[in-house]
Parts: C-alpha cells; structure tokens; sequence
C-alpha cells in the first residue's frame, strides 16, 4: 500500500521513515513539507498539490506538531484517505471528535497512534496488572528538553502541550495497562515566564498514583513507573521497553526502535480490517491537567 508522510522533522526522519523502508506493508510514496526531504520520494510543498496530484496514494500519516495538524488531516479524509496521526493526536479533543465523524462518514481508517504503547514490555504489564488491585502508583518522566526537542519552540506555544508532549506517552502506557479507568484529581503546572505551556507538571490521579513530568532533567534521564499491587510490585522502565516484577527483571529490551515498525502494522491491519481507533484517554488526562491543574510561574526557559 502507498502511503505519504507529511511534516518531515525530527521524529518523520527518525522514526517514521526507517519504519515505511523495513515495512512489508507499506511503501513511502511521497512526502509534504516545506522544507524536510526525504532522498528519493516525490516532495510536495503543499498537502493539496499532493492529494490531487497523486491519487494512488492511499494513506496518509501525518508528523507535524498538533497545532497545525486539524487543517491537513480533514483534508487527507476529505479525500477519501486513510489516516494515522503521531500523538497527540490533535491540539484539541473537539478536533479529534470531528475527524473521527469525518473518517467514519468517509469510509476510512483513522489510527491516532501511541508509540509508546508499543513500547516491549507494555503488553506483558498490561497482562500482568489484569486482576490486581492498584494500592499504589508513581510515574517519573523526566527529561532534557533541550536534548530530545532542541530548537522546537512550537512545544512551549499554546497547544504545543510543553512538558506534555512526552508526558502524554506516559498517560499513554497507564491507560492502556491498568486494569480500570482513571481520572484526575488535581495538578500542578509550571510555566517558565516567557512560555504559553508548562516546563514541569505534577499530577495527582486516582487509585493512589502520582505523576512527576520535568523537562529540565540534567544527566540520567527517566522514563520510569512503579505500582504497588495487592499482589506484588511491577515497574516499566525505559517508557514502558523494560519489566520488573518484584524488583527483578521480567521481560523486555532496551530499545525503543520496535515502537514505530509496530504502528505501521497496526496502521495496516486496520486498513485491511476497514476499522479505526482512536482512545482519546490520554489526550483526556491531560487537557483535564490543563482545565483543574494550578499554575506556577518559573524561571524564564532559552533553548
Ligand atoms: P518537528 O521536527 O519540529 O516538526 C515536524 C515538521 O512539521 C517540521 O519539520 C515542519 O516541516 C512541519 N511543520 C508544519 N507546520 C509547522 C509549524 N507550525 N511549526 C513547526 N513545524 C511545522 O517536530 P517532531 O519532533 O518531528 O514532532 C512532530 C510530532 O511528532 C509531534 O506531535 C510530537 O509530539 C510527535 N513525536 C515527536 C517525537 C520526538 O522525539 N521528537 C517522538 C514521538 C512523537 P516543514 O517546515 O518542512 O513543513
């Protein structure tokens, strides 16, 4: 199946395309940016000239930042495409709504996905939580901003979700693997002076579980979440990639590179099924952050 890639930054160059070129599914057909490339695929400027020019091209999956990406993706449903979305999957939930009536309406598959519910060791804990009680949680996602998102000021303008972006990878994971829902119960916001989103959050949810998001982390960075079971301890380490289970090591592996080869298979089985999926449960965690969540303002932040 063809399929375009649209944004080619960061994450487009580092992930996506190896992905589309290890995939047995999926060719990369053509890209959209207006300035990324990527050697050897068709380049559009603009997301129309492509959709008209090239309508071979099936599918579409879209890495730009979330402001930017309602106005691209009703244009990929509007004609006829199917659609994956890097998380999150847009800067509002309104937004997300709309596109999945606009998919369903259309006939075709919308996958808003989250990598790091791909991650090696996100499957077994999810199995292993199933039928435990959650006395207690702490999730730790600290990281240096300036080492992971260098230069990208659209992460700290409104929408741009700050300390969010990779925070929602962790609500990510805690959505998929407990075995009940959870809602928020209070948080708390830093954001630097000259900022429109936060450098740092702490959350504070049911069930006794306890967020800490920093995007100022120096050194060792952590990706980490420990829970306290009526029938044992698990912890994920590295974003959900490593299990422990009662502080030894249980399964998994220190990478991260199967997350994005396992949504482009995801993507495709659900093209072939004719379905969707889209959870906005992590994308509802934290725009209730945003909604309750007080604020404090910090230090101005420099990339
Ligand atoms: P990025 O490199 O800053 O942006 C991707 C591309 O989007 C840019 O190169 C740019 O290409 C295009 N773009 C279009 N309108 C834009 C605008 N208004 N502002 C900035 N760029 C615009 O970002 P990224 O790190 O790849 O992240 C993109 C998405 O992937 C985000 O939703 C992020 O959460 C997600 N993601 C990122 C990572 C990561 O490690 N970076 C990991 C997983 C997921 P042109 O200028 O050529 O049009």
């Amino acid at each position: 199946m063809r399929i375009a890639l649209v944004g080619i930054g960061k994450i487009a160059l580092d992930q996506h395309v190896p992905a589309l070129a290890a995939s047995p599914d999926w060719e990369l057909a053509a890209t959209v940016s207006r300035h990324g490339r990527v050697e050897g695929v068709e380049g559009f400027a603009r997301i129309e000239d492509m959709l008209e020019a090239r309508p071979d091209i099936g599918a579409v999956s879209l890495c730009l930042p979330p402001v930017p990406r309602f106005q691209a993706a009703q244009a990929v449903l509007r004609a006829g495409r199917h659609l994956m979305l890097e998380k999150p999957p847009g800067a509002t939930l309104s937004e997300v709504h709309i596109l999945r009536d606009l998919a369903q309406a259309q006939g075709v598959t919308l996958y808003a996905s989250w990598h790091s519910r791909m991650a090696h060791a996100v499957a077994a804990a999810k199995a292993w939580l199933a039928g435990r009680v959650i006395h207690e949680g702490r999730i730790t996602w600290r990281e240096d901003v300036r080492k992971w998102h260098p230069g990208q000021d659209w992460i700290f303008q409104a929408g741009g979700m700050g300390v969010f972006d990779p925070g929602i990878n962790a609500l990510s994971i805690l959505t998929e693997i407990l075995p009940m829902p959870v809602h928020l119960r209070a948080a708390e916001l830093d954001f630097p002076e000259n900022r429109q989103a936060p450098i740092a959050a702490r959350l504070s949810l049911s069930h006794g579980i306890a967020a800490d998001f920093d995007f100022r982390q120096q050194g060792p960075q952590t990706w980490d979440m420990e829970f306290q079971t009526d029938a044992g301890q698990l912890a994920l380490r590295l974003g959900g990639n490593l299990l422990e289970i009662d502080g030894r090591p249980a399964t998994g592996e220190a990478s991260i590179m199967g997350e994005y080869p396992a949504l482009y298979a995801r993507m495709a089985a659900l093209v072939r099924k004719g379905a969707s999926d889209v959870d906005l449960s992590p994308m509802v965690l934290t725009a209730d952050a945003f909604t309750l969540g007080s604020r404090r303002i910090v230090e101005p932040f420099v990339f």
